[in-house]
């Protein structure tokens, strides 16, 4: 008898298990049906309160092109997070800010950013507006790129550049742009007459006083910018504020840490701040000498512990950390080093990364991006170019053609079928 009683008893416990598991999984749908948390779109979590077999579940990633933007919603997504030294994994910094009024900013556009903006699919008639912390070449060595390439894919405006002065005229963000437009003379000149040209217009630069604390370089449209100085490697390089609804949003470039990040960065919803690689790994991966990784690693930028620091300043919502290479072997030691003086929400940063930012809630992701991404849809039609004004080749070149004009028709007789043209070769 005490084993068939032993034996009921185990079978009620089962009983009782398999009753608290049921209650236990119906507690965690109500729970997802109720309760908007950071991985799981409240809306979408509410029209599926149980996990089905067939059914999609809400993602967990941002697919770009996919999400309508609310009217009181930041998005950030980071185009670029590493260094000055090309590689296939982070491109160098660039962050863009998609506001809920529709208004889009570019901060920094470091070296292979632009194919990481690219891969948002945003028309380039919406991506005009670029600010740059400072002219070392991981903060603006894909302007080419963007200006000749968003002009290409549908910018059909100048590209409108805001960046510092420098303590000599030749030092600052006017002279660098003038000079990169020159060094595009070939490029330009060889479009003239064949594409829609407004895009390729000289840069619309702003160039605003670097030493100007809290001073507003933009106010358009319900949004302010405002600059502070920054200190790295010389005098000019600067951090941006962004306010707009209520939110605050920083960008911080290159610097050792400074008293205006201090004062100015303070309660930001979200802060980014430079945080380098630690000493050891510049030395161990990057081949430094100790000495300049030491200067470089901790005068020159911020080292991690100094970033923890700065983040326990002024206490963001959310605080995101770039500059470093971050793999499998570094991340561990960057984040050891700021958790020694900070211990706030924190986003080590790679590219894709993506942040939703309202006044309640900041959910962190990662987007997959379509690598054979092509030019999104222009938000107007191209302006036919005047044939007239196109330079052309010399005697010597035009004369070199090889000819091709037979196989070359039919394409010719298809497209002017198609689309009711009389198109003839040259
Ligand atoms: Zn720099
Ligand atoms: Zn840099």
């Amino acid at each position: 008898m005490g084993r068939h009683r032993r034996s009921t008893a185990a079978v009620t416990g089962l009983v009782v298990a398999a009753a608290m598991a049921a209650a236990y999984f119906m507690g965690r749908s109500d729970e997802r049906a109720g309760r908007p948390f950071s991985l799981v779109k409240p809306a979408q979590a509410a029209e599926t309160p149980t996990i089905s077999p067939v059914k999609a579940r809400p993602r967990d990633f941002y697919a770009p092109n996919s999400e309508d933007l609310r009217p009181d919603e930041m998005r950030l997504i980071a185009c670029g997070t590493g260094m000055p030294t090309a590689r296939p994994k982070q491109a160098a910094s660039c962050w863009l800010l998609e506001l809920g009024n529709g208004d889009k900013f570019v901060f920094d556009v470091g070296t292979g950013s632009a194919e990481r903006i690219a891969a948002m699919q945003i028309p380039y008639n919406f991506l005009d507006k670029v600010f740059l912390s400072h002219l070392h070449t991981d903060h603006f060595g894909d302007l080419d790129a963007l200006f000749v390439g968003g002009a290409l894919a549908g910018r059909q405006k100048p590209l409108r550049v805001w960046g510092p002065s420098g303590d000599t005229p030749e030092r600052g963000t006017k002279y660098a742009l003038d000079h990169l437009f020159k060094a595009l003379t070939w490029d330009l000149d060889g479009r003239k007459g064949i594409t829609d040209p407004r895009g390729y217009q000289p840069f619309d630069v702003t160039e605003f006083d670097y030493k100007a604390v809290n001073g507003i370089v933009y106010q358009e449209n319900g949004v302010t910018i405002r600059s502070i100085p920054a200190i790295h490697s010389l005098d000019g390089p600067v951090s941006f504020i962004v306010e707009w609804n209520g939110l605050k949003f920083v960008f911080g470039g290159d610097t050792y840490p400074n008293k205006w990040y201090a004062k100015y960065a303070k309660g930001a919803d979200l802060a980014i701040h430079e945080c380098f690689i630690a000493v050891p790994d510049m030395i161990d991966k990057f081949q430094f000498t100790p000495q300049s990784a030491l200067a470089v690693g901790t005068q020159i930028h911020t080292a991690p512990e100094a970033y923890g620091k700065m983040m326990s300043i002024i206490k963001p919502r959310m605080a995101v950390a770039y500059h470093f290479f971050k793999d499998f072997d570094t991340t561990a030691s960057i984040n050891d080093r700021i958790r020694t003086t900070y211990d706030g929400p924190l986003s080590l940063s790679e590219d894709y990364m993506v942040w939703n930012i309202t006044k309640d809630d900041i959910r962190v992701r990662m987007a997959i991006v379509d690598e054979d991404v092509w030019p999104p849809p222009a938000t107007e039609k191209p302006q036919l170019p005047d044939p007239t004004v196109r330079i052309p080749y010399s005697d010597m070149i035009a004369g070199g053609r090889y000819d091709m004009k037979d196989v070359i028709q039919p394409t010719y007789d298809e497209i002017n079928k198609k689309y009711g043209l009389d198109e003839k070769q040259e």
